[in-house]
């Protein structure tokens, strides 16, 4: 059994995304434009409005999936289907854009705190133009895993300790959970081997041998077959991550991820002739 080391930790960059949101973008910036198959991270946490307030108007998605997981604040979802939805504090949604879906996802509070993650996963080229697909899981929805020594793992995707996730049939098998750890207490996941693997911290210190992460900082993992980490003496909280490379050529221009520049270019145009 061998445990994942910490290849590298990574400040994430701030950015401005949709219509002028500040977050902190820790997959799809300069320093690490992607780890296959996870295309984008951003963490947008502000109580300022003038943070969030002008939201992520209506816009398109090609080729691969997006992940919102909602920790404080309310967003609304809306799509070109007529589908629409509120994501309150511990909701996720798992929406694989495939072909093509226009959506727009708005903050409904005028002040208070937001605070959540944006991902994006990537698909292989065989599953890039199938028909989108939602999964909406209402907060009470995510499985808990409870353990004997205090640690709680909400399991959003993958499995842990016989508990299946909320978010199934994904097609790089991944494994997202939302851990915490009481003071001095350590877990272990297996995380397949082959599979890439990071953690994110949330909260509180997160130990990995001779590494600690710290809030809204990345640490990519080095292959294993599991994941063990300890808690500082004032306890983390942290997402883990892993998910099954694809190993094909990524060619991204904004809203869309495909194989190819002829793809993008075929994207941008069914987008503007309406055909999302
Ligand atoms: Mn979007």
């Amino acid at each position: 059994m061998d445990t994942r080391k910490v290849l590298k930790i990574y400040d994430p960059a701030p950015a401005s995304d949709g219509a002028g949101v500040r977050l902190l973008r820790a997959i799809g910036s300069n320093e690490l434009n992607h780890f296959d198959p996870f295309l984008l991270l951003d963490e947008f946490k502000s109580d300022n409005a003038d943070d969030y307030i002008a939201g992520f108007p209506s816009h398109p998605h090609r080729g691969f999936e997006t992940v919102t997981y909602m920790l404080a604040g309310v967003m609304r979802h809306k799509d070109s289907t007529g589908k629409s939805g509120d994501l309150h504090p511990g909701a996720v949604q798992w929406m694989t854009a495939g072909r093509g879906i226009v959506h727009s996802e708005m903050p409904i509070q005028k002040d208070g705190l937001i605070w959540g993650f944006q991902l994006w996963v990537n698909l292989p080229a065989s599953e890039k133009m199938r028909a989108p697909r939602y999964q909406n899981i209402a907060p009470e929805d995510v499985p808990i895993v409870k353990r004997d020594d205090g640690v709680t793992i909400k399991v959003i995707a993958g499995e842990v300790d016989g508990v299946k996730g909320a978010a199934t049939d994904i097609v790089t098998d991944p494994l997202y959970i939302d851990i915490t750890i009481p003071p001095g207490k350590s877990v272990t996941q297996p995380a397949p081997r082959g599979h890439n693997a990071f953690a994110y911290g949330v909260e509180g210190n997160a130990i990995f041998g001779d590494q600690t992460l710290t809030p809204s900082r990345l640490a990519t993992l080095g292959d294993g077959d599991h994941v063990t980490v300890k808690a500082g003496k004032d306890g983390a909280r942290l997402l883990v991550l892993a998910a099954k490379p694809i190993r094909e050529a990524v060619v991204r221009h904004g809203p869309f991820v495909m194989n190819t520049h002829e793809e993008i270019t075929e994207a941008i145009e069914d987008y503007r002739s309406g055909k999302f």
